[in-house]
């Protein structure tokens, strides 16, 4: 990389002899590197240097990752559900945040961990206070399409300070959005998991 960089355009060839290699030891490495895109070979001219580096690969790649790839399935609940059956299913789900839908599937709010907890400190009695009471509804919930990147859905969570993103489309008949997935923090940490364990940028 560094002779290209230096001497670019310059030849398989002359690479090879510089590295007192034959030019068949290098070829993998050089179709390696064209492929990864750090050089670029022009037939009859050479390998020059594709002036990118590791890091504007990596940003190329995680930019091409797309909602509808990475989502998970979206856990439910109805506005009449109370608050205490919304606990229970935040612990045998093992969420964090649910979702709060009308009988259509349209999605009519969220309610997070700390929407119940709030609740729990009140008066209220958590068997009949109904979640769409204690829910941010819409149309105030930050939402992402499946086909938005990942890393717009990312900035998204940092950006409102939430934990997940209701993956929506629009309801086929009539108005508002219907939940078919979910980003969460937990989504992206995965991911970038992935990115760090693949050595193929
Ligand atoms: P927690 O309450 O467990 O810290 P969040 O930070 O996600 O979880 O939630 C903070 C507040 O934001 C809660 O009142 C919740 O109802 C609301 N909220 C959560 N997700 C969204 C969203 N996607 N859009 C709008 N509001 C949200």
């Amino acid at each position: 990389m560094q002779i290209v960089k230096d001497e670019g355009p310059i030849t398989g060839e002359q690479i090879a002899e510089k590295l007192n290699l034959t030019r068949a030891t290098l070829r993998p490495d050089l179709a390696i590197l064209t492929m990864a895109g750090f050089l670029d070979a022009r037939p009859r001219v050479g390998y020059f240097y594709a002036g990118k580096s590791a890091n504007q690969l990596l940003g190329e790649h995680v930019r091409k990752l797309m909602v509808k790839d990475y989502k998970s399935l979206p856990i439910v609940v109805k506005e009449e559900t109370s608050a205490y059956d919304a606990i229970c299913t935040m612990f045998l789900e093992d969420v964090g945040t649910l979702f709060v839908v009308k009988e259509n599937k349209q999605l009519a709010g969220v309610v997070s961990r700390k929407d119940l907890l709030k609740t729990a400190m009140g008066k209220q009695d958590l068997q009949t206070i109904p979640v769409s009471i204690v829910m941010t509804r819409m149309p105030n919930i930050v939402t992402c399409s499946p086909d938005d990147s990942l890393l717009d859905a990312a900035a998204k969570l940092m950006r409102y300070q939430v934990d997940a993103l209701p993956v929506v489309r629009p309801m086929e008949d009539g108005d508002g959005v219907e939940v078919i997935g979910r980003i969460t923090k937990t989504t992206i940490t995965k991911a970038f998991v992935e990115l760090g364990q693949h050595t193929d940028v």
